[in-house]
């Protein structure tokens, strides 16, 4: 058999030359696609997706992974969170685009149709954005391929697995997965890492989640990485807080902190310290996923967001 090969590679995605990885294994088996910088300030899955990717070509494995460790190249470029800069959209929020839109929507369009579409399972590498601290967890929507999504968000071993369902109550629309899920592709969101930084157990976390989904979907020969310690805890619910005013927000829980319903976690103030304009309390019983680090909130900004069975 032919040894595992490794192919750098560039795709024009709405004009830009993103790069990408392909190894091809010895024998026949899935495609996996890996996206990091989605968002273009969030460094640790870059900096795990980076690593994982090339050492794949010292090992067996069957079927392909095609990984992209920057896909938001403009964001990337110019270190700005949450968007692309050049139309001011999340491009996690855009899927499955627009072939007529702005850059963001045609970047989501071209990422859709030319990476998305032709694999058989997707993990899209996140953590909390440049003023986000979070607490490790997957993500996963309702669909035809949820299942096997599942599976893969348990395997990642990030603690915390969420389900989200299209509705009112659904947190974000337009993301990767959601895109994937509807036609019947299993996809995770797998979070870990934030506030810009690249922590070596943020990277580790993703490293070992690779690996095992890769393990999970038959591509390799164990080892599948440590076990977790336990199985991870289902939420149902994903609740996201934004203040109503603008002002300087002040979290009194940090991300990963169990909360119970009606808890103060925070307050928005006036610029001045003078006022209290809100003071912020959890909706529901949960664990709160990540955390706005942040003191400047505009209005309508967002606070944190909350698990919940
Ligand atoms: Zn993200």
């Amino acid at each position: 058999m032919p040894p595992t090969t490794l192919t750098r590679r560039t795709f024009e995605l709405a004009g830009l030359d993103v790069p990408a990885l392909e190894i091809t294994g010895t024998g026949d088996g899935p495609l996996l696609t890996v996206l990091a910088g989605v968002h273009g300030c969030e460094y640790a899955p870059m900096a795990a997706q980076r690593i994982w990717a090339r050492g794949l070509a010292d090992r067996e494995l069957r079927g392909r992974v095609l990984a992209v460790p920057v896909l938001n190249l403009p964001a990337f470029r110019g270190r700005t969170p949450f968007v692309v800069p050049d139309d001011g959209k999340n491009l996690n929020r855009c899927f499955p685009g627009n072939p007529e839109g702005s850059l963001a929507e045609r970047l989501a369009y071209d990422t859709f149709t030319k990476i998305i579409k032709g694999s058989d399972a997707l993990i899209d590498m996140h953590a909390g954005d440049m003023v986000e601290a979070l607490q490790p967890f997957a993500l996963y929507d309702a669909g035809p391929a949820e299942a096997r999504a599942r599976d893969m968000a348990g395997a990642y071993g990030l603690g915390y697995v969420i389900r989200q369902e299209p509705g009112p109550d659904r947190a974000v629309a337009g993301t990767t997965s959601a895109a994937a899920a509807e036609i019947g592709i299993p996809a995770i969101i797998a979070e870990a890492g934030g506030c810009g930084l690249v922590r070596r157990a943020a990277v580790e976390a993703h490293v070992r989640g690779l690996t095992r989904v890769l393990a999970l979907l038959g591509m390799s020969e164990g080892p599948a990485g440590p076990q977790q310690d336990a199985p991870p805890a289902y939420l149902q619910r994903f609740l996201w807080l934004r203040s109503q005013d603008e002002g300087w927000w002040e979290p009194t829980a940090q991300a990963g902190e169990t909360v119970a319903e009606g808890q103060v976690i925070g307050t928005v103030s006036s610029i001045d310290g003078t006022q209290t304009l809100e003071t912020i309390t959890a909706p529901a019983d949960g664990v709160l996923m990540f955390v706005t680090s942040s003191p400047a909130v505009a209005a309508d900004g967002l606070l944190l967001g909350l698990g919940a069975s």
